[in-house]
């Protein structure tokens, strides 16, 4: 039974930057690092997926895109690789058959690919589509509110559908996963 955690990156890993481009700007949500370390010391594997339509939209690159993934794991002190996988999405929010967030592509090309357990996997991200993409692969899903306001709207939808909403990562980590440091 392999069991993972699915991260968005912008307003759970590192802070909510309007199209991010300038790894300078990159931030840090506190107690990112912690929470990273006790999901690996217990045995997830560590996928990311983050939306990035910046891309397409001509704001920024691939390379802009990089450049503050590789600063993200710098600050957290972690080496290049340490993500099992990661997919960028960069496609506009209408495009169809693309892995943009709600899509579950890559969530279901990745149970696939390294035979996880849907429901031993979490998604973990800021916005109701995160959770939405989790619970269509068919795994667990939460939200932090440590990026966009999760309003009354999102927080009765995650009720009803058992998604639940913590303060950040670490507090995910510690309540729902129950890992101790
Ligand atoms: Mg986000």
């Amino acid at each position: 039974m392999k069991k993972a955690v699915f991260l968005d990156r912008d307003g759970t890993l590192i802070k909510d930057a309007h199209y991010l481009k300038d790894p300078a700007k990159v931030e840090i949500i506190d107690g990112v690092g912690d929470a990273l370390s006790r999901m690996g010391a217990a045995g997830y594997l560590i996928f990311m997926h983050t939306n990035q339509s910046g891309i397409e939209r001509g704001y920024y690159d691939w390379g802009d895109v990089h450049a503050c993934n590789l600063r993200m794991l710098e600050l957290l002190g972690l080496p290049e690789d340490f993500f099992e996988d990661t997919c960028i999405a960069p496609e506009w929010p209408d495009k169809e058959n693309g892995y943009r967030k709600p899509s579950a592509r890559f969530e279901r090309e990745t149970i696939a690919k390294y035979e996880l357990t849907p429901m031993e996997c979490w998604m973990v991200g800021d916005k109701w589509i995160d959770a939405q993409t989790g619970l269509s692969a068919g795994m667990c899903a939460t939200l932090v509110q440590t990026g966009k306001p999760i309003e009354d709207e999102i927080a009765t939808k995650a009720m009803d559908a058992r998604v639940p909403v913590h303060l950040d990562l670490l507090e995910f980590v510690e309540q729902t996963l129950k890992l101790k440091k």
